[in-house]
């Protein structure tokens, strides 16, 4: 999986990026869930168990933690990127499986030699 890593750039106000990764946007997106599951007694004394959604942080200036890129789906993050707060660093795997290129070994061809008449002269 992609990841990604934002930078926030907000040089005007200098405003802490705090982003909630809500189940329904991030998890179905990210495949797997991130959020802590709690375990509370309800109104009723029935133990229940309560997701709450995991959240990230970018000081200004700084940049976030690897972060998986279905954090891109949260309208917040992608708002906050288009108008200049966070900055987008792909974490792409630099090397990539270059296609190797298999050069034709060069085919011999007889090379045609042009028989000047200089050669020709000099004979004893
Ligand atoms: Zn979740």
């Amino acid at each position: 999986m992609p990841s990604v890593t934002l930078k926030n750039k907000d040089s005007k106000q200098r405003r802490t990026f705090i982003a909630t990764m809500y189940h329904e946007t991030f998890c179905r997106r990210n495949g797997k869930c991130a959020c802590s599951i709690r375990r509370v007694t309800n109104r009723n004394g029935k133990p229940v168990s309560i997701k709450s959604p995991a959240s990230f942080r970018v000081n200004f200036g700084g940049t976030s933690q690897e972060l998986p890129d279905a954090v891109l789906y949260l309208p917040k993050v992608s708002k906050a990127i288009k108008s200049g707060w966070l900055e987008l660093i792909e974490e792409q795997p630099v090397v990539k499986a270059r296609k190797a290129i298999v050069t034709p070994a060069p085919v011999e061809t007889p090379k045609a030699r042009k028989k000047t008449g200089d050669d020709m002269q000099g004979g004893n």
